[in-house]
């Protein structure tokens, strides 16, 4: 597939619509992964130690994932954010324009490839 030229205007409406529809699936596994368990309440007596250490290690993995869904649920937000204010498309670190391109690929970036390559944040 040949490349879109870089000048090609983003359809900012199908991008708001995307980014909702993400936003909205990231939320609602964020909820269920925060939701509290449904069996018992975690290492109980008479349970078998695998029993326990298998929870223990699929809890520490959800809390990881729960972390990494926040953080694209951060930058998501804030993308649509961008998009209601009309900031949409410009780095919120240096101002820069960020390319058609990357947002295409990368619809919720909120900074240019420089600031997000170069922040340890
Ligand atoms: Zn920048």
């Amino acid at each position: 597939m040949a490349p879109e030229p870089e000048g090609e205007p983003l359809h900012l409406d199908a991008v708001g619509a995307d980014l909702r529809e993400r936003l909205d699936e990231v939320s609602a596994r964020l909820e269920a992964l925060k939701a509290p368990p449904e069996r018992g309440s975690g290492i109980g007596f008479g349970k078998r130690i695998g029993d326990g250490t298998t929870e223990a290690i699929g809890r520490l993995t959800d809390v990881g994932v729960a972390d990494r869904l926040e953080a694209v649920q951060a930058r998501l937000e804030r993308a649509l954010a961008k998009l209601a204010e009309g900031s949409y498309g410009s780095c919120d670190d240096c101002g820069a324009e960020i390319p058609a391109g990357r947002l295409r690929s990368v619809p919720e970036s909120v900074l240019c490839v420089e600031c997000a390559s170069g922040a340890s944040r």
